[in-house]
């Protein structure tokens, strides 16, 4: 039968892909004025795009990194991210480190135009890292002159969280946000059911598994998708150890936060990739509040207790004892 003016309203859907913060992202609401939700939540995201932006020169983050040294005051947001960043920078022993930039720069990530540099080069560069001399008092943000930050690592986690709450306070209960590649789920269903998400494999086409969940963020980072190899065929990813400043190698090709905040999701999926599996396991076992799917470069997987009802392995692939 057909649906009633009524029904209809509150089961309407709508989507859209669009490009922002150098991604794809792909929004779908369901529910009752899911319209004009989604008009207000991509705005959200341009205008987050438009204060974080590391190239954009009106940005907060642009500002910031040309202020020679001198404060920079922040809005609320940027702020907010800012000290969430440089949180996490301590709680990780600065795995996670915003000022990593200069030195991402060198690898040419930032440019296109990647080159292995000088262990020299990189060694001078690694004076003008390090998230504990960055000075965030209120909303006044002072950088080291020469020091440079980047909230590549959190700033699409964070804004999940912000358009999530959005989408929360315009009354819907239902919906998923893709962030490329940050999946942020609101509610469950619109059937009520458990979203089911694919979770991509880092091995080549298809996926690992499938992950049954509802509210919560689902965040990945990886070296197998941005990266450069080389003239003497050594792959390079984006993802940078601070305490070496060369790409992450240490035997993973993934790691899957599962958590109810896409920032800490964010945060926690780049500094634990570039802790290894043995770090990782250690600061899962000492920190609550998420779950995760390490895949190693071998094709095995370790896949925390939280997730035994909730993660289903496909076929070919093998999970680790823990
Ligand atoms: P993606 O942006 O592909 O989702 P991540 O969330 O893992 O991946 O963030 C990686 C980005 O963060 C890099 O492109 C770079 O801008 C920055 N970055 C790289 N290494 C680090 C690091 N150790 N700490 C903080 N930021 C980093
Ligand atoms: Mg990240
Ligand atoms: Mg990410």
């Amino acid at each position: 039968g057909g649906l009633t003016g009524g029904e209809k309203g509150q089961n309407q859907e709508v989507q859209k892909e669009f490009f922002a913060m150098d991604t794809y992202m792909t929004f779908s609401l369901y529910g009752e004025k899911a319209g004009e939700t989604l008009k207000d939540a991509e705005a959200k995201i341009r205008k987050l795009e438009s204060e974080w932006s590391v190239t954009n020169q009106n940005s907060e983050i642009y500002q910031v990194n040309h202020s020679n040294g001198n404060p920079v005051t922040l809005s609320e947001d940027t702020a907010e991210v800012v000290r969430y960043a440089l949180d996490m920078a301590k709680e990780t022993g600065g795995a996670l480190d915003p000022t990593i930039y200069p030195v991402l720069t060198a690898w040419g990530f930032t440019t296109g135009k990647n080159r292995v540099p000088k262990e020299t080069e990189i060694r001078t560069l690694l004076e003008h890292v390090g998230y504990e001399k960055v000075i965030l008092d209120g909303q006044t943000l002072t950088l080291p002159e020469e020091m440079e930050l980047d909230l590549g690592a959190v700033g699409k986690g964070y804004a999940g969280d912000l358009t999530a709450d959005l989408v929360k306070e315009h009354g819907l209960e239902s919906a998923l946000l893709n962030i490329g590649g940050n999946i942020q789920a609101v509610g469950s269903r619109p059937d009520g059911e458990d979203w089911r998400l694919a979770i991509r494999s880092p091995y080549g086409e298809g996926e690992v598994g499938l992950l049954k969940v509802s509210d919560c963020a689902v965040v990945t980072s990886g070296n197998y998708e941005r990266y450069f190899t080389a003239k003497d065929g050594t792959r390079y990813g984006h993802i940078i150890d601070p305490k070496t400043g060369y790409p992450v190698d240490n035997g993973l090709a993934s790691v899957t936060i599962v958590t109810e905040e896409g920032k800490m999701g964010d945060a926690l999926s780049t500094a634990l990739f570039v802790k290894g599996l043995d770090g990782a396991k250690a600061y899962w076992q000492s920190h609550d509040g998420f779950e995760m799917i390490v895949m190693t470069e071998d094709q095995k997987l370790y896949v925390t207790e939280g997730l035994d009802e909730k993660f289903t392995l496909s076929g070919t692939f093998s999970q680790m004892e823990r």
